[in-house]
């Protein structure tokens, strides 16, 4: 099972912009608006519950600082957190991972929550792997500014 696991192994680490005590973050391959991002354990945990309280701790500090950098790198007024837990929930990748999605005045038509919009018009969820992705290049080439940029930002704002 854990062979299987996209957010397991060298791949996953090599693909995160940022990773501090254990937690990763890694730009969406399939980003639902600019800076759509993940947190993620290092090691395989299928849910919240399987984490410590001094995991729990950082994985939500690590991702309240993995927010706040993206906000700025992406001029972003607001943010979106998602959290999907089970199948029914919506989740399709079975290790932990949070959403982080960025938010602009009128990145979305009026009125429309990307949560409705995704699940209710184009039935794709957040984890769907149907949705455009971005190419091996695409992808690597916004880690590598991600990873740039999160250097400069850990110069300014230490820990
Ligand atoms: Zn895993």
């Amino acid at each position: 099972m854990e062979k299987l696991c996209p957010f397991c192994g060298d791949q996953a680490a090599e693909s995160s912009f940022a990773l501090e005590g254990g937690i990763l973050a890694i730009y969406n391959i399939s980003p639902l608006l600019p800076g759509h991002s993940l947190i993620v354990p290092e090691h395989h945990a299928g849910s919240l519950f399987d984490l410590s309280e001094d995991e729990i701790s950082r994985f939500f500090a690590f991702a309240r600082k993995v927010t706040h950098f993206l906000m700025q790198v992406y001029n972003a007024e607001a943010f979106d957190w998602s959290l999907q837990e089970g199948e029914i929930a919506g989740q399709s990748v079975e290790h932990l991972h949070l959403h982080i999605i960025p938010r602009t005045s009128g990145d979305l038509p009026d009125g429309v929550e990307w949560y409705s919009l995704l699940y209710g018009q184009q039935s794709q969820g957040l984890d769907n792997p149907e949705r455009v992705r971005l190419n091996t290049w695409e992808h690597a080439g916004a880690t590598l500014q991600l990873r740039q940029k999160w250097e400069e930002y850990n110069k300014v704002i230490p820990g």
